[in-house]
């Protein structure tokens, strides 16, 4: 009698199964990593909010990426890639210089405020030049500042128009929408279309989970790049003194680059006072000061899930 021998069918086993989810969890984690590496970018691990994280200088070298011609042109099945026409970086070059020794770029966010013509002063005095990420104002004044900022040699990058996190973050689309109105006030206003940019709250933050990796997509493809920051200076923080602000910096600057978080707010008087301070005690440390500009290689989060 001839014995048929049986053999396990695989498909719709447990084994088949376990190979499916482990192939997947493979395949996710090598296209997140592909990516990563892909856009040049360094991950950083967020913990919390609004903290900062120790930079990996070695982490990852700069790449190339250059999107092809067009791309704009094409209609996209995604709704939110065929709006806001406008919306698209003059250059769409992801080619980074090599990091330069010993930089520091001072980055103000939420300006323009009454505090904004000191901190240009400041700037002026020390002959720094530094970041401004700004939120959109329509008053005279503000319109001036706008103009201030870029006239003095400094790089104007798109914060907000509105700032409001609920709103922004709701869809890609208000994401877009939000981001429009600014850089269309900037470029009519300063005659600059910013290609820089730096997301309230940081490019990962409670409010975007479920939707940062689409917007920094989206963003991406639109040819703009967007810097967190490697040095905190907690002028944030409730009491924070002056002092303790530019102790912040100094200790936290790295050997190489340092991507300064301060604010340009209109009670924030401690962060201008910390100012010269912060100047001062770094070019002693033999630092220099730079604007950022589209060949500084991004500083960025990535997400640390649980
Ligand atoms: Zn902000």
């Amino acid at each position: 009698m001839k014995r048929e021998k049986r053999t396990p069918k695989y498909l719709g086993s447990v084994r088949f199964y376990r190979h499916l989810i482990v192939g997947a969890v493979l395949g996710s984690l090598f296209l997140s990593t592909g990516l990563a590496v892909f856009f040049g970018v360094e991950n950083h691990q967020l913990k919390g909010a609004a903290t900062v994280s120790v930079e990996r200088e070695d982490a990852l070298a700069p790449v190339e990426m250059v999107l092809p011609d067009g791309v704009a042109a094409e209609e996209s099945e995604i709704a939110y890639q065929n709006a806001h026409s406008t919306l698209y970086a003059g250059e769409r070059d992801f080619s980074f210089a090599p990091d330069r020794e010993k930089t520091v770029y001072l980055t103000f966010d939420d300006g323009p405020t009454q505090r904004t013509g000191e901190i240009l002063d400041i700037l002026d005095q020390y002959g720094v030049k530094a970041t401004f990420f700004v939120i959109y104002r329509d008053d005279e004044a503000s319109k001036e500042l706008y103009r201030e900022i870029v006239a003095r040699g400094h790089t104007i990058g798109v914060h907000s128009a509105s700032h409001d996190y609920g709103k922004i973050y709701q869809s890609v689309d208000s994401y877009l929408a939000d981001f429009e109105q600014i850089y269309q006030q900037i470029y009519e206003v300063t005659g600059v279309r910013p290609d820089l940019f730096r997301f309230p709250g940081g490019s990962v933050n409670a409010y975007n989970m479920d939707l940062y990796q689409e917007i920094i997509a989206e963003m991406l493809r639109r040819g703009f790049v967007y810097y967190d920051w490697n040095v905190g200076s907690g002028d944030t923080m409730r009491g924070a003194t002056a002092t303790a602000i530019a102790d912040r910096v100094v200790a936290g600057m790295p050997a190489k680059r340092g991507i300064v978080l301060l604010h340009d707010s209109a009670n924030k008087d401690q962060t201008v006072q910390a100012l010269p301070q912060i100047i001062k005690r770094l070019q002693a440390q033999g630092y220099s000061f730079a604007p950022l500009d589209r060949m500084v290689r991004p500083c960025t989060f990535g997400y640390q899930s649980e």
